[in-house]
């Protein structure tokens, strides 16, 4: 034999063969269990890994095989990709790491260096949910609006495009896609009043092919295409003046055979229609999936499923792709579990809405009209005059945190989350748009609610759980309650397996068919990310991004006692035997004395911290760890409180200055809350554990005796 023949022969068995990551990989990806091509395995994103030598009889066995820690205490959002045992994901900051699917060997880690005085312009945390993979490339979008195509092997820069206009405030969290040889990227950035749009560039080149707004602009200027004239129509007042919102900022999906992509797009700018579209109208494409031919960016159909949006829902969360037998026919669906609390199955060939059905407790439609395919609202809940509560929350019954299909139980496993909020109605004519700061349209400054609005809020206290849900029956299965506001994105596996991390850092395995947990290990730092599974040289690992941040996590805010807050990426394999560093206990200095502020001005610095500081530093001053907490502050912090809020001295540490918005005077105010709030944390570390521990029972125990009560009536 010669030798050039043996050294073929010997070619597949070494480990670093990568193959480039074709057009034909990418729409075969389904049936290539090894490897994780895309952000939902495949096209179809049903997240569903049909490797089964992990499994319900075996799981006990799985084990750490590695981890690596990034540089950064922001949680982790992305889905890792796995081509050929090399892993590519995003940490904070967008910094792409390339990484030994085996061993955890960092190969290279790009930095696309994101300017940190961004943060004010983005509203989420410094997250980003994935990467691409295409031929020898690996592509990344930025914070910043950027889209990076990176050479594979190396990490090297092959080009860069700024896809957003600097001076605006759009922002890139969501995953590029590639679909026949164009890399499809959309934005972020409704709440800071932004246009939504998406747009493809050439895969090889950068060159941009061609770009889809999804809401109409200022009519004065023309219009874009026929369907943003038609959008046009449903729209009224100036709405071009607040951007309108719209963005497509995480879900895409595409049909190889009808060759379309799905594109998922979100909320109204502002929130509050009554604002935004005076005396209403659909606005479309708001809270819309529309297809598009990928190659031309033509518009082929859309389905509005929340016409008017006024609630920060969205059509944004995962289109997962199935062909089912629907009464009696076999039909090509789509299926989509959103933030307005709806399961919906949409026929993807022509956008006929099939079914919607409740998945969540929700108050703000009665049903869907499937003649219409609209939803029967309930009255009150545009919150014109009255104040009201709303479920679900603008959280989501189901966000970004992706869900998983098992085709051999049949079941959806979606990360679900019984949540309400209040509305009490800013006018239009007193509402004032802000340059850097959420517009919403509606007051969050939780004051006192009414006694009707708080009954309605305790009838349902926030609790997420994982939900299995038959998509043709449309019902519940089982579900699994979790101890946070929060669970993880889900993975699904030919092992009869389960794969969810929570907000307290358990990384859990359920049965499939039963729900029954069968395996847990402690990530020691919440976990939000899906889960993805991989198989190299014969063996199959499970890969999970691990961390807190982002919007759910840190405006609810967790302790962090016993947390390791960095980012960091986990492998796991049978046998697995490595170990997390213990986590080095934190001790909080000691808050500053008190300030000499009366209670009403400790409750105006209140009101202003849940106006501009909640959505990053939490609930009653509560962090999830992944920027700081307000209450455990070194004394500098607060002795130049002043500089750091009105000057903008930490900008480039990520902490957005806030001259627009606070005076002198507010600042002083919004001190005196979180000093006090640092004095009531000391107070409550003080008292004995054991005391704590009765208090914390007490509560829980009314708290059920309540949620009892209510449900009583
Ligand atoms: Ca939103």
């Amino acid at each position: 034999m010669s030798r050039f023949l043996l050294i073929l022969l010997l070619l597949p068995l070494s480990v670093s063969w990568a193959a480039p990551v074709t057009d034909q990989r990418l729409q075969q990806a389904a049936h290539d269990p090894a490897n994780w091509l895309s952000h939902g395995k495949d096209y179809r994103e049903q997240r569903f890994s049909p490797l089964d030598q992990i499994n319900v009889d075996n799981v006990q066995t799985l084990g750490l095989a590695w981890y690596v820690e990034t540089d950064d205490v922001t949680g982790l959002q992305a889905t890792p990709l796995v081509a050929d045992g090399v892993m590519y994901v995003p940490a904070a900051w967008n910094v792409v790491y390339a990484i030994n699917a085996v061993t955890g060997e960092v190969l290279w880690k790009y930095d696309p260096q994101v300017p940190r005085d961004r943060s004010s312009r983005f509203c989420c945390g410094a997250v980003s949910r994935g990467v691409a993979l295409w031929e020898d490339k690996v592509f990344a979008a930025t914070l910043d609006g950027r889209l990076l195509a990176l050479e594979a092997a190396t990490g090297k820069l092959v080009w860069s495009v700024q896809t957003t206009p600097l001076d605006e405030n759009y922002s890139i969290t969501g995953a590029p896609r590639v679909v026949n040889g164009k890399v499809i990227i959309g934005n972020g950035g409704s709440e800071y009043g932004v246009r939504g749009y998406v747009t493809a560039y050439d895969a090889v080149t950068g060159e941009q092919a061609w770009r889809f707004y999804t809401v109409p602009g200022n009519p004065a200027n023309g219009f874009e295409n026929a369907q943003m004239a038609m959008a046009a129509s449903t729209w009224k007042g100036e709405w071009w003046k607040f951007g309108g919102g719209g963005t497509v900022w995480d879900s895409m999906a595409y049909d190889p055979q009808l060759n379309l992509l799905y594109i998922g797009v979100g909320n109204g700018a502002p929130h509050n229609q009554n604002i935004r579209s005076p005396g209403g109208g659909d606005n479309l494409f708001l809270a819309s999936i529309i297809a598009l031919n990928p190659d031309t960016g033509e518009y082929v159909w859309h389905y509005q499923q929340v016409p008017g949006e006024s609630w920060d829902y969205t059509a944004a969360q995962q289109m997962s792709l199935m062909d089912i037998q629907w009464q009696g026919e076999q039909r090509k669906v789509m299926v989509q579990a959103t933030k307005a609390g709806f399961f919906y199955i949409i026929d993807r060939v022509t956008g006929e809405l099939l079914s919607a059905e409740k998945f969540v407790y929700v108050t703000w439609a009665s049903h869907y009209d499937l003649q219409t395919g609209r939803p029967v609202e309930n009255p009150g809940k545009r919150y014109l005059g009255e104040p009201t509560t709303v479920f679900p929350t603008g959280m989501g019954g189901h966000n970004w945190r992706s869900m998983a299909h098992s085709p051999i139980t049949g079941l959806y496993y979606i990360p679900a989350l019984d949540m309400g909020s209040e509305f009490i109605e800013i006018k239009p004519e007193d509402f004032k748009l802000l340059k850097r700061h959420w517009n919403l349209g509606y007051n969050v400054e939780g004051a006192a609610m009414s006694e009707p609005m708080q009954q309605a809020m305790m009838k349902k206290l926030p609790q997420a759980f994982l939900l299995a849900w038959d998509p043709i029956a449309q019902r519940e299965v089982w579900r699994a309650p979790h101890p946070f506001a929060h669970g993880g994105g889900v993975l699904a596996t030919g092992g009869n397996l389960v794969f969810q991390g929570r907000a307290d850092g358990q990384f859990m395995a359920y049965r499939a068919d039963t729900g029954e947990v069968v395996w847990a290990f402690d990530g020691k730092n919440g976990i939000m990310a899906a889960p993805i599974s991989y198989e190299v040289n014969g063996e199959q690992y499970i890969a999970v991004a691990v961390g807190r941040g982002g919007a759910l996590s840190q405006v609810m805010g967790i302790e962090h006692d016993g947390v390791n807050p960095r980012g960091r990426f986990m492998a796991f394999k049978l046998g697995g035997t490595a170990r997390l560093p213990a986590v080095q206990q934190e001790a909080f200095p000691e808050p500053p004395p008190r300030m000499a502020a009366s209670p009403e001005d400790i409750e105006a610095g209140r009101v202003l911290y849940y106006n501009f500081c909640l959505r990053c530093h939490g609930v009653n001053a509560i962090s999830d760890g992944s920027v700081p907490d307000l209450r455990h502050l070194p004394q500098a912090w607060y002795d130049n409180f002043d500089k750091v809020v009105l000057e903008g001295t930490m900008e480039q540490a990520g902490m957005p200055r806030f001259d627009d918005v606070l005076d002198e005077r507010s600042a002083h105010v919004l001190k005196a809350y979180i000093i006090e709030r640092a004095n009531e944390d000391k107070e409550d570390r003080d008292r004995p554990r054991w005391w704590r521990a009765i208090i914390t029972r007490v509560y829980d125990y009314l708290a059920e005796l309540v949620r009892w009560s209510m449900h009583r009536e």
